[in-house]
């Protein structure tokens, strides 16, 4: 792809903590400033393009200080902004958190090299690969005729509902992981489960795919409290607080309420 602009865009992290404009938190600086901007770039990777202008991805050594009309921002508040952007600067954050915690083999403890692809460290001792790490989740958003079994975490804001969720287990289909999931947490059984849509989620490093799930037996147990506190149905009359428009959550939820949308990918 050709690039439109030679200006290449640092992303730039301090720790978890995005390097950005001062004003609006959604421009980041080009990476021919580091230099008048004193920083000092322990990691750099090139990681793809936001609008025709390559990105790179940095890290910036943990005490730098951020320049005049720059902060160091937590990306979650970013979240709900520019969607292409949050996507860049999560992957940003992915690949610098990877090289910093792959910085010795895990298998015997040798300092890994950059491999001979893009985004794998290699062991030049015993010759382990590692790739960034990635963890699946599945969000299930269950129905009983047309309505939708809702849940609170503790952790949520007051109020707040939203669709269940958990990480895929080894050896486990993301299909056994719905099903396993929802009896856990809720003790309810579904049965045919469908296919919605996925969203990269960078905190730390998930990938969750959402699926609408048929109900097919049991009502609405707690299983572990400190994880979920409280679950019920909700009709479309009754909804209560929902997650923020831009999650899959709140997507499956808007979807399943309009009656469509769950043939075609998000
Ligand atoms: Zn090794």
């Amino acid at each position: 792809m050709p690039v439109s602009d030679p200006e290449a865009l640092l992303f730039g992290f301090r720790g978890d903590l995005l390097l950005t404009g001062h004003e609006d938190g959604r421009s980041v600086p080009p990476l021919s400033s580091v230099e008048e901007l004193g920083l000092e770039i322990v990691f750099q990777q090139e990681i793809g393009t936001l609008r025709g202008r390559r990105c790179v991805a940095a890290e910036i050594g943990t005490d730098a200080e951020a320049p005049d009309g720059f902060v160091f921002r937590d990306l979650r508040g970013l979240w709900g902004g520019d969607e292409d952007f949050f996507r860049v600067a999560g992957r940003a954050k992915q690949i610098v958190a990877w090289n910093r915690t792959h910085q010795y083999c895990g298998r015997c403890g040798y300092r890994t090299e950059p491999g001979s692809e893009e985004f794998v460290k290699k062991c030049p001792n015993c010759g382990m690969t590692y790739y960034p790490r990635l963890s699946p989740a599945a969000i299930m958003l269950v129905h009983r005729g047309d309505e939708l079994l809702l849940a609170r975490s503790p952790h949520f804001p007051p109020g707040m509902y939203s669709a269940l969720a958990g990480f895929v287990e080894p050896g486990e289909s993301i299909e056994e992981t719905v099903r396993r999931e929802v009896g856990e947490e809720v003790g309810v059984e579904v049965g045919k489960v469908r296919y919605f849509g996925s969203q990269p989620w960078p905190f730390p490093n998930s990938l969750m795919i959402g699926f609408l799930a048929e109900w097919s037996s049991g009502e609405p147990e707690i299983g572990d409290p400190n994880e979920i506190e409280d679950a019920g149905w909700f009709g479309a009359d009754a909804m209560p607080s929902m997650p923020p428009k831009v999650s899959i959550a709140r997507a499956m939820i808007d979807a399943f309420l309009a009656g469509k949308g769950w043939a075609k990918p998000r």
